[in-house]
């Protein structure tokens, strides 16, 4: 896979006023990279995407995108794009096929390639069977579906998806979700969301964005690799007292969980499992269970913003 950048974004901020949504962010998406830009509400991500789709400009800042500086070469950036934004720009009384063959034109893709254009998307996503419906009559998730398809209707390199499953249900979700992994395939793609497992599910870059600051920006591995390992969950027949887990090296917290469970706390570089498996064969102690937890992406955000806010209030 080539290690292409398609989107490179330099100090880039935005103010609305006086507030400052982004905050001299930076980053890179590589070619084939699904990065999960995440954040809780009001953290920055719409009016990061909005900048990178061109439909906003920045306050300071650059962004090139396929190797064209969006604002010195507009039309080359922007047509190497596909955006689908929070709300998806649907005309509901247009027929689904209708509307593709609309967004081609808009996108100038030459008159004889338009059909191959509609049909690809159509069937990319997943619109066989409704193509020549009315878009206002269809499910939320067949509009959403729509809606990426006017996003890739002229095959961009980057694909920027505002929050794409938002109000679908279960089941809607894990199909637009398993739509994103295809289109990750031949395109880069960055998708905002403040729903932690699914970026878990889809993507393989991060980035946690915290009241227009990028606090954590790496891959998803990388953020579990952080965390992993910092407890250890141990069954015992017969325990001994809390205070004797507090002397074996590395363990810093010791928590009862139930008469025969209790919790360690450890720092990553000293697991005292080893330890806790000696002196558990020695002291009788009838060891059944020892399980490395990790905690959850939930609790990872959770740690990572709350940090943030303990350290600007100190
Ligand atoms: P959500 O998940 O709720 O969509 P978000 O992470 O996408 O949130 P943004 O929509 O980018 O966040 O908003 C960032 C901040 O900028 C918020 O405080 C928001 O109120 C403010 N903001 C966004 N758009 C405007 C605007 N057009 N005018 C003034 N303030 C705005």
């Amino acid at each position: 896979m080539s290690e292409q950048t398609l989107i490179a974004v330099k100090h880039l901020s935005r103010y609305y006023g006086g507030l400052c949504a982004v905050n001299n962010i930076s980053f890179e998406v590589k070619r084939g990279q699904i990065l999960g830009f995440l954040g809780a509400n009001g953290a920055g991500k719409s009016t990061t995407m909005q900048m990178l789709a061109g439909a906003l400009a920045p306050t300071t800042g650059e962004i090139t995108i396929a190797g064209y500086d969006l604002l010195d070469h507009p039309l080359q950036a922007k047509s190497a794009v596909g955006y689908l934004p929070e709300q998806p720009p649907l005309y509901k009384d247009m027929l689904v096929e209708e509307y593709l063959t609309f967004c081609a034109r808009l996108h100038h893709i030459p008159r004889k390639e338009i059909d191959e254009a509609v049909d690809r998307a159509i069937e990319l996503c997943g619109l066989e069977s409704v193509y020549q419906r009315l878009i206002g009559n269809l499910s939320k998730g067949f509009q959403q579906r729509v809606g990426i398809a006017q996003a890739i209707i002229h095959s961009p390199a980057v694909v920027i998806l505002d929050e794409p499953t938002v109000g679908l249900d279960p089941i809607q979700m894990r199909e637009i979700r398993h739509l994103i992994t295809e289109l990750g395939q031949e395109h880069s793609v960055i998708l905002s969301t403040h729903i932690l497992p699914e970026v878990q599910a889809v993507c393989n870059q991060v980035q946690i964005i915290h009241q227009g600051q990028l606090l954590f920006s790496d891959t998803i591995e990388g953020l579990f690799a952080q965390i992993k390992g910092q407890s250890l969950q141990i069954g015992l027949h017969r325990p001994p007292t809390l205070s004797t887990f507090k002397h074996i090296m590395g363990v810093e917290e010791v928590e009862q969980i139930d008469d025969n469970h209790v919790r360690i706390w450890h720092q990553p570089e000293t697991n005292p499992a080893e330890d806790i498996v000696i002196k558990s064969v020695a002291g009788n102690w009838g060891l059944f269970e020892l399980i490395p937890e990790q905690q959850s992406l939930e609790q990872i955000f959770v740690n990572l913003t709350t940090e943030e806010e303990l350290e600007e209030a100190a």
